[in-house]
């Protein structure tokens, strides 16, 4: 049976939460890791509507893109919306999971999805926001325990190195030792120098994964103390950016590139800059609000950016620097989250229903 715990945690595979930034509200907003879960409803954010349909639906979680709780609470008034939802998925034992920034900075996260539904290709962040600080782990394992404690270490995170797994190099040699009078050892007499044949186990942890790494090796290893280096590598670690930048298949004019937009998005009507004919090859992407990577698309040569939340300025802005600008809808862009979500956690939860929320959350309506 699954738990809060063991779903979220795929999750956080993808988008560890430590990628959040400083000022975002994500994890387990509302619950309790220990709790099972059959039923998951999958939604952008929390209305009253939504919570009716995690509980028609009969789910235990709901998993957010938009934080329900994003200021720091001092009251719960139960007659105003957060009050009453909070009241209702408390009663009903309802679990909210939100990942927010850490989702649109993942890779692969909501970005590419939002870049691959537009037809790109060959994407790389339009921003860089953050990247990954690497270690090289060495550690001394006695022969006979060496699967057990090299398949602890894999298991727990280690050995990713961009689209490679469980990567590392081991060689053999002599290790010595001569236990002390309080030890209590594995292997040899206490003030007796010892010698054991050991491989030499060397692989790569990010430091976000180091500590369950270390404590996985440790519970693995069959000695009183056991042997291990850790090297901070300068080495450049995986990236993490806002937006996406990348290249159509086949250059379009703008015209006729516009119509694709709106249908992979479902837009009502499209607001655009630039002129119809512009021949359109490089485009940047960002979804929610990206009105402030206006120049970042720019300077990274895109031909047109599409996010959404742009505000009249921005647009006189883009139209000043000759780039082409997209208004595709704060929602629109992010909607797709549902999709995104199921995608990924499709086959790796056993005994899981995945529910996309149908509820229009949107706000706007257009005439
Ligand atoms: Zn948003």
């Amino acid at each position: 049976m699954a738990t809060v715990r063991a779903i979220t945690s795929v999750l956080a595979k993808l988008a560890p939460e430590e990628l959040a930034y400083d000022w975002d509200n994500v994890g387990l907003l509302l619950g309790d890791y220990s709790r099972e879960v059959k039923r998951v409803l999958l939604a952008l954010e929390i209305t009253e509507e939504v919570v009716t349909e995690a509980l028609e639906k009969s789910c235990e979680l709901i998993i957010t893109h938009h934080p329900l709780i994003f200021q720091p609470l001092k009251k719960i008034n139960t007659q105003h919306q957060l009050g009453k939802i909070l009241q209702q998925a408390l009663v009903a034992g309802l679990n909210i999971y939100t990942a927010h920034t850490n989702l649109d900075l993942a890779a692969p996260g909501l970005n590419d999805y939002l870049a691959e539904l537009l037809g790109l290709d060959k994407c790389q962040p339009l921003q860089i926001m953050t990247e990954d600080q690497n270690y090289k782990l060495v550690v001394f394992i006695p022969r006979e325990y060496y699967h057990q404690v090299k398949d602890a270490i894999w298991e727990a995170g280690a050995g990713f190195i961009g689209n490679y797994s469980h990567t590392s190099f081991r060689s053999k040699g002599t290790g010595t030792f001569k236990p002390l009078a309080a030890s209590d050892p594995f292997l040899g007499k206490r003030d007796e120098l010892t010698e054991v044949e050991e491989i030499r186990f060397e692989t790569i942890v990010t430091e976000r994964s180091l500590q369950v790494v270390i404590k996985a090796m440790l519970a693995a290893h069959p000695y009183e103390e056991v042997a291990y280096d850790l090297y901070p590598l300068a080495n450049q670690g995986k990236q993490y950016g806002l937006g996406r930048i990348g290249r159509l298949k086949e250059k379009l004019r703008l015209d006729d590139y516009l119509p694709l937009i709106k249908a992979k998005l479902a837009l009502p009507s499209v607001k655009y800059v630039g002129s119809g004919d512009r021949i359109i090859e490089r485009v940047a992407v960002c979804s929610g609000s990206g009105a402030d990577l206006i120049r970042a698309a720019s300077d990274a040569g895109a031909d047109l950016y599409i996010t959404g939340d742009i505000k009249y300025h921005d647009a006189q802005l883009a139209e000043q620097i000759e780039l082409g600008l997209v208004e595709a809808g704060h929602y629109e862009t992010e909607i797709i989250v549902r999709d995104f979500l199921n995608n990924y956690l499709t086959g790796k939860l056993s005994d899981v229903a995945l529910f996309r929320s149908t509820i229009n959350t949107n706000p706007w309506s257009v005439f």
